[in-house]
């Protein structure tokens, strides 16, 4: 038995500094009785002279659905599909930086079976102003706005419920939502949760952050509510919006893998701009040094610290394994580049070449 349903296609547009989220969706007639798989979804084609991927001469590119989950929305037999941009020849187009982090895992990053997790902040936005400020001057100073409840404390929680149903609706590994510091601002995790089967590998949970991301694009809409990942909205005595990441491999997870999560913090000591050139725009109005952040020129870790650039959680000092915080990536962040920036450090291999993601941020952290 075979239904005509829709998948709405998902990818990154050539956007920069910061990377865009686009879509279209596509009538399929999909199996209600067996199971769906990727190979459901063929490929398709986009103008990349519209996304910031080619000029207008030659501006066909691929989508090549790469994974998928259930589109929460439009309901049962539905489905949201993450694709790769390929150009005519098959090859990766130079904006795919998924491919940047396949090329990770296959040249010694799968071995070391490494789980990501991500600790999305973000901001919500009515018109130009963040959701519940005054229209004129600021709200009170930062204090009982984290994990704060009650109109007067935060401001969006219709759009957090409503995003947080359908990331679970749809099979997204997020695991908590809790209000920020700065009121309108929210965060939600996505990561290893502790449920049997459940892949928290980087290419996966990656992808089902951008899904995360889209979903809330997607519903604000709906709310009439502009969500920001900008890594600070509001200059001045606010906190910013990060993207804390939690890393592991089979070896930190291990009995003993402090010695392991060690020597990863020693490597990454040592590629600090490295990983600050790849971790999102704008970084040095956020990583001040103030606000839980440890400066932009600056790397330090430390136990339980949290104005280090990696932390090493209490619990995991004392159990003496698990996994590292690295404190550093924005809000705006592409989790692809992030996960393929920490794997390749930890393994040692350099053999990527990240330069033409954000030069901007390369620059900043070299002065
Ligand atoms: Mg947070």
């Amino acid at each position: 038995m075979t239904e005509l349903k829709l998948a709405e296609y998902i990818w990154l547009d050539g956007a920069k500094p910061t990377r865009g989220l686009r879509s279209k969706a596509k009538v399929l007639s999909l199996p209600t009785t067996s199971a769906v798989t990727i190979d459901h979804f063929p490929e398709w084609s986009f103008d990349g002279s519209s996304t910031a991927q080619s000029d207008g001469s030659n501006s066909d590119l691929f989508l090549k659905p790469v994974n998928f989950v259930k589109d929460p929305l439009r309901g049962e037999g539905n489905y949201l599909v993450m694709c790769e941009v390929l150009n005519d020849d098959g090859t990766p187009h130079e904006s795919n930086s998924r491919a940047s982090l396949r090329k990770v895992l296959d040249n010694g990053g799968i071995e070391k079976e490494a789980w990501v997790g991500f600790e999305q902040e973000y901001t919500l936005f009515k018109d130009t102003r963040p959701l519940g400020w005054p229209s004129v001057g600021f709200p009170g100073p930062q204090g009982p706005y984290y994990c704060g409840v009650g109109p007067e404390a935060v401001a969006g929680r219709n759009l957090v419920e409503a995003h947080t149903k359908a990331c679970i609706d749809a099979g997204i590994a997020i695991y908590g939502i809790n209000a920020e510091v700065m009121p309108a601002q929210w965060e939600f995790q996505i990561g290893y949760r502790g449920i049997a089967g459940e892949d928290a590998g980087l290419l996966n949970m990656s992808d089902h952050l951008w899904f995360a991301r889209w979903l809330l694009y997607r519903i604000g809409e709906d709310f009439g509510y502009q969500p920001s990942f900008d890594v600070k909205p509001v200059a001045g005595d606010w906190n910013g919006a990060g993207c804390h990441t939690n890393f592991s491999t089979k070896d930190m997870r291990a009995a003993g893998g402090i010695d392991a999560i060690q020597d990863a913090i020693t490597r990454m000591s040592k590629k600090h701009s490295d990983h600050i050139a790849v971790y999102g725009h704008g970084l040095e109005r956020r990583l001040t040094g103030l606000h839980e952040t440890c400066s932009i020129s600056e790397f330090r870790s430390g136990k339980s610290d949290r104005g280090a650039s990696i932390r090493v959680p209490l619990q995991v000092a004392t159990n003496g394994c698990g996994y590292f915080e690295d404190r550093r990536p924005g809000a705006n962040c592409d989790p692809y580049l992030v996960a393929a920036r920490i794997l390749s450090t930890v393994i040692g291999y350099d053999d990527v070449d990240f330069s033409g993601y954000t030069e901007e941020a390369a620059l900043a952290a070299s002065h």
